[in-house]
Order: C-alpha cells, then structure tokens, then sequence
C-alpha cells in the first residue's frame, strides 16, 4: 500500500500519527465511552443507594424471621408446660410451674410485640423500597441498553484496530530499526514522536509547534535537504514542515 520510494520523514509522520490513532482506538475499546459517562455515573449512584435500602429491608426481613422463630419456640415451650401440669404433686412444684408459665408467657408477649414493631416498620419502608427499586432498575435498564450498544460496537473497532497495526508493519519495515526505535522511545517519553513547525505571521521566525521554540533556518534548509531526521533543539521530538 505504500511507496518504497516515501521519503523517511513522511514514514515517520505518518507512523507517528498511526500510532496515536491506534492508541486512541484501543481507548476507546477498553475506557468507556464520553457518551456513556452520565448514565454511568447515575447508575452508580442509584445502585448504592438501592443496595443501602435493600440491605436495610433485608436486615429488617431477617428481624421478623428470627422473632416468629422465637415465638414459635416459646409457644411450644408453654403448651409442654402445660402438659406437666398434671404431673405436679407438691406445692414446691406448683410454684415452679407457675413462675415458669408467668416467665414465658411474659416474653412471649415481649416477642409478639417486637414481631409487631417490626411489621410496622417494614410496612413503612414498603413504599420508600419499592420507589428506589423502580427507579433503579429504570437507570439500570438505560444504562444496560448503552453498555449493548458500546459493546455491539467493538467488533467494528477491533476490525479497524487491525487495519491500522497492518498498515504500522508495513510502513516500519520502510524504515531502519535505529529509526523505528527512536520513533518508539519518543512516543514512550512525550506521547508523540513529531511535532510541525509553524511560521510567525510576518513568516520571519518558525517555532516548533509543540513547545514552540524557536527552529533556525538552517534547520528549515536541513530538513528541506531530507537526508536526516532533525529534532527540536528544545523538546526533541522530530520536525516536520
Ligand atoms: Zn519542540
């Protein structure tokens, strides 16, 4: 696809900048995308919140549970002492029984009243749970429908991800591995490798238009020569025109 006969800066620039549109596709298959920051940030936010309230009716759920357990124990516990009510045979074992009988019967009314209190509270929270749960699951569903899309997109990326790494072989086997290697450590170290000089507006001074210092003449004749690859003096990356 490309000339042989490409002039070894023109390699390195187009490199250079093939380099940066791979980076930006693998971003964009890996980071979420822009588009989809708010519905992300608002899932989060009401995902937190909704596990908080769930956890919460949970606990609750678990409360009620355990007292009807309870109950259910202390009521079984007072019909077998009933039963044993026809064992007694001396006073000392009627006193007993009676201060056994009045201690459960006590708590099961403790329990009966804590086992309402909780009812009361989950019937409260009812309404509050199930408003945050259907607000939710209606980011949720948003916010899943944007996941699908990103995701039915990737194939496409992924395909041009390829063409792009192909076109990369292709233009480093134009270029000697000293040059390749220099172009890789200059993306390593600044993120680009070239950088294009740009003219003042009377066009009597050019400057690198990546830290903007000043390019000399001879420089500009250098690289109009073409037989080298010159850096900026300032922030080395490889000048173009
Ligand atoms: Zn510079």
């Amino acid at each position: 696809m490309y000339e042989k006969s490409m002039g070894e800066l023109d390699v390195v620039i187009e490199l250079d900048n093939l380099y940066s549109e791979l980076d930006k596709k693998q971003k964009s298959l890996n980071d979420l995308p822009s588009w989809m920051q708010s519905a992300y940030q608002e899932y989060l936010a009401k995902k937190e919140e909704y596990e908080h309230i769930k956890s919460k009716k949970e606990s609750l759920e678990s409360q009620l549970r355990e007292a009807e357990l309870r109950l259910n124990e202390l009521e079984e516990s007072y019909g077998n002492l009933n039963e044993r009510a026809s064992k007694i045979s001396n006073m000392k074992q009627y006193e007993a029984y009676v201060r056994e009988k009045k201690r459960i019967k006590e708590e099961i009314e403790k329990t009966k009243s804590l086992k309402n209190d909780i009812s009361a509270e989950i019937e409260l929270f009812k309404e509050n749970f199930a408003e945050v749960e259907a607000s939710f699951l209606d980011v949720e569903k948003t916010y899943k429908k944007e996941l699908a899309k990103w995701e039915a997109s990737k194939p496409e990326i992924a395909r041009e991800i390829e063409t792009i790494e192909k076109k990369i072989n292709e233009l480093r086997s134009l270029l000697p591995p000293n040059i390749v290697r220099r172009l890789e450590l200059l993306r390593e170290k600044f993120g680009r490798a070239t950088a294009k000089i740009y003219s003042s507006e009377d066009n009597q001074f050019s400057y690198c238009s990546n830290c903007n210092y000043v390019v000399r003449p001879v420089v500009i004749q250098r690289i109009k020569l073409g037989i080298e690859l010159i850096e900026c003096d300032n922030c080395k990356r490889i000048l173009y025109q």
